[in-house]
């Protein structure tokens, strides 16, 4: 077994953090059967710690694995399909879906070409990732992307460099060469020293005949309640993307869903409901003041964290500020982005950063948990 201490584990390669292993399963079109999740769920019980997370590219995260489960964990992973042949094919398949696809669509029928041609990709880095924001309206754009396969408002399918406004007319057929195409650009102009297309693109242009269409607005973004029509299903809420094995499965079997899809956004589309009665460890109201704050699991899951942060989170999530990210040190995991107020643990207490990110200069230093509630009333 290979452990990974960086950010990008999978489940070869987990990453060793301050619970125990950490797996990650990535679903393919981020869909799970029922019989997958409820596969995962006592997987997370028998190996893990019962910690499961819903990462901003759609996948899930097993926590808390024992090294000596590792190896029964992989067997049953791959038992129920959730298992790639080897490593080199698990990383290499970094594909974020559209979660409002339906099955036999195009968006459907692209992922099964773009899986297809993964191994003609040239070597890139693991965070690069392809989008495949194939419905009525792109909706992925704030989600972590390299690639984005999407339509303009003309309902041409183009493919898009992430950080391009306009992107390439392609047709389906074509759609993996001209994938690989920009990937090889990608990698011959440079772009392996910059990591990421956005990056790569503020110092270099892409070929012109690649940036004819115009992208389109991005849809509203999606909430808590019943997914938009025609789409059958309900969007749940999962706070902080964190969820408890035990609660997740009586949620699946109380709302008698066939499966579930999973979404950047920390919601969970359980398709073919249309209900909630009672989903207590999850969020159906579209106003929860949860939904506006960010917590990564801070202390003591991580072992770079030396402050709680989810409790913090949930006690000050009341306060309904613009924004709220509780890190749990500066490397701002759950939110590597500016928030109107993040506060980052360092040694046992915490700083404030107003309108900046995670590792920008904090206007006040050293406050404790009792001190932030009183600051931000
Ligand atoms: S931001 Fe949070 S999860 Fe990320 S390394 Fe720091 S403490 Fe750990």
């Amino acid at each position: 077994m290979s452990v990974v201490k960086g950010w990008c584990p999978d489940a070869h390669r987990p990453m060793l953090s301050g619970d125990g292993l950490l797996v990650r399963i990535r679903p393919r079109l981020g869909r799970l059967t029922i019989k997958q999740v409820l596969e995962l769920c006592e997987i997370s019980l028998t190996h893990g710690n019962g910690a499961i997370d819903l990462t901003s590219r759609a996948n899930i995260q097993i926590r808390g694995i024992r090294k000596t489960n590792y190896r029964k964990l992989l067997d049953r992973l791959a038992t129920f399909d959730l298992l790639d042949k080897d490593s080199n094919t698990e990383s290499r398949r970094n594909i974020l879906t559209t979660p409002l696809w339906k099955s036999g669509d195009i968006t459907d029928v692209l992922h099964s070409e773009i899986s297809k041609c993964l191994s003609d990709l040239p070597n890139l880095p693991s965070k690069i990732g392809i989008a495949l924001d194939t419905g009525l309206v792109p909706m992925l754009g704030t989600a972590s992307a390299d690639f984005r396969f999407e339509f303009n408002s003309s309902r041409v399918l183009m493919l898009r460099a992430d950080g391009a406004t306009h992107g390439r007319a392609i047709e389906l057929d074509n759609a993996p060469e001209a994938l690989i195409q920009m990937a090889k650009w990608f990698q011959e102009s440079g772009g392996i020293q910059a990591g990421r297309m956005a990056r790569h693109l503020v110092t270099k242009n892409l070929p012109k005949e690649w940036q004819s269409h115009p992208a389109q607005p991005q849809a509203k973004a999606l909430k808590p309640g019943p997914a938009p029509s025609p789409h059958k299903g309900y969007f749940v809420g999962v706070p902080f993307g964190s969820l408890d094995a035990k609660a997740f499965t009586s949620l699946i079997l109380q709302a008698k869903t066939t499966a579930i899809r999973c979404t950047p956004w920390r919601l969970i589309l359980l398709e073919g409901v249309e209900e909630i009665d009672n989903a207590y460890d999850f969020i159906t109201d579209p106003n929860d003041p949860i939904l506006k704050v960010h917590a990564c699991p801070g202390a003591p899951a991580c072992s770079s964290a030396t402050v709680e942060t989810r409790a913090v989170a949930r006690l000050l999530a009341s306060k309904n500020l613009a924004g709220l990210h509780l890190s749990g040190c500066a490397k701002g995991c759950a939110h590597p982005h500016l928030s109107h107020t993040t506060l980052v643990g360092q040694n046992g207490a915490y700083n404030l950063v107003e309108g900046g990110h995670p590792w920008d200069q904090p206007s006040q230093q050293g406050l404790s948990a009792s001190d932030l509630q009183k600051l931000l009333d």
